[in-house]
């Protein structure tokens, strides 16, 4: 098949989809996919100059071409950074496009090593993009399908560059209808439409993991929030028979107070400080989350009578210090322990430790009630 047909046929199809994109998610595309966008544009402009560098004006157009495919190389690399939130290496991914115009068109006059320093150069940009997918790729999908695209396409390139450089004779030009050239192409077109693919796939993914995290995080505090509290710590205490742990209620003191006299904002700063703590001092098998305005609610699992006296003292003392250093007043809370007896309800566990915090509020506040068992 002629070369220039495949590439129109490259040309055309990154168009479409790119205008696919802008009809289908919108123009105010994000992150990945606007990164992707500009991979698909660097594909469409890249073709067309090399098509019209075949017509006029040979040096300056093929290497504006091989600028613009090698910065769509990076595109691509961008836009797995993006999804899969990795560090940008910008210097990088800025150079090797810039690097490779000064090379190409200071080699132009020799076509073999031109051919062969580009291909190189984009091929090993791809590579690397499909390695940072492939590495790990754990149970994402769309990176199997994006990384073996890009890989597939590395490899084509890579041996194009191998082929010109030492095998000139058995591959005369990039624009020659050898089967190489042909059929490197023909899996271009293929990997763009799939990398579309996988990428919108990802884009869903991203979607879709901040909706769930939009629905079970507290915004304020980042702690889990009462629903999913309730959820998570419904199912930890249907799972243990021998009792599910202490459930500790919680809620700051005279926290009206606060706001009245210092400001919203700064009884806000309290209750991240307070998530914070709780965050710190907890370990990674407690359930802890946001009950409603100013109450925590926690479920300790495995915790012995002496580590809970440990942890509760150590919590309303990192409360009092981290806002005194920082706000330069103490906040303190009241709260109430039981520990959940086998075959009790959340909702009972929740009413004994309420029914403790109300005592702990009207002995005195600033203190921690426990009823029988917990310490
Ligand atoms: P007590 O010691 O008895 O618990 O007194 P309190 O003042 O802490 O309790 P009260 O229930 O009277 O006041 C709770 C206050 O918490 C009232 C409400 O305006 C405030 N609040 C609830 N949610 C937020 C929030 O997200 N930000 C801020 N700044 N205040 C909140
Ligand atoms: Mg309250
Ligand atoms: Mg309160």
């Amino acid at each position: 098949m002629d070369v220039i047909t495949l590439l129109a046929a490259v040309l055309v199809n990154a168009l479409l989809m790119s205008l696919a994109l802008v009809v289908g998610v919108g123009m105010r595309v994000r992150s990945g996919l606007q990164a992707w966008q500009f991979m698909l544009l660097g594909q469409a402009a890249g073709f067309g100059l090399l098509i019209c560098a075949t017509l006029a004006m040979p040096r300056l157009l093929a290497t504006l071409g091989v600028i613009a495919l090698s910065a769509s190389a990076s595109a691509m690399v961008l836009t797995v950074c993006r999804f899969l939130s990795l560090r940008v290496p910008q210097r990088a991914l800025l150079a090797v496009p810039l690097a490779l115009g000064v090379a190409h068109a200071l080699v132009f006059q020799d076509q073999r090593v031109a051919t062969g320093l580009t291909n190189l150069a984009i091929g090993g940009q791809v590579f690397w993009g499909s390695w940072l997918l492939l590495r790990g790729a754990g149970r994402m999908r769309w990176r199997w399908l994006c990384g073996a695209a890009a890989a597939a396409n590395a490899l084509l390139t890579l041996a194009r560059a191998i082929l010109v450089l030492g095998w000139p004779e058995v591959y005369p030009r990039f624009i020659a209808a050898h089967p190489l050239n042909v059929a490197s192409l023909m899996l271009l077109n293929a990997s763009l439409v799939l990398g579309t693919m996988g990428f919108l796939l990802a884009h869903r993914d991203a979607a879709e993991q901040a909706l769930v995290r939009l629905a079970s995080l507290d915004p304020l505090t980042g702690l889990l929030n009462r629903r999913e509290w309730m959820q998570r710590a419904g199912r930890a205490l249907g799972a243990a028979d021998d009792g599910a742990g202490v459930l500790l209620m919680l809620d700051l003191d005279h926290f009206k107070r606060i706001n009245d006299e210092r400001g919203h904002p700064v009884g806000d700063e309290v209750l991240k400080m307070a998530g914070e703590v709780l965050r710190g001092e907890l370990r990674a098998s407690d359930l802890v989350g946001r009950y409603g305005g100013e109450e925590f609610c926690l479920l300790l699992r495995h915790c012995e009578p002496e580590d809970f006296g440990r942890l509760d003292a150590r919590l309303h003392q990192a409360l009092r210090r981290r806002c005194e250093a920082s706000l330069g007043f103490e906040a303190d809370f009241s709260a109430g322990a039981v520990r959940v007896q086998p075959g009790e309800t959340l909702a009972a566990a929740v009413a004994r430790a309420d029914d403790q915090l109300y005592r702990a509020k009207h002995a005195g506040r600033g203190r921690t009630q426990c009823a029988e068992g917990v310490l």
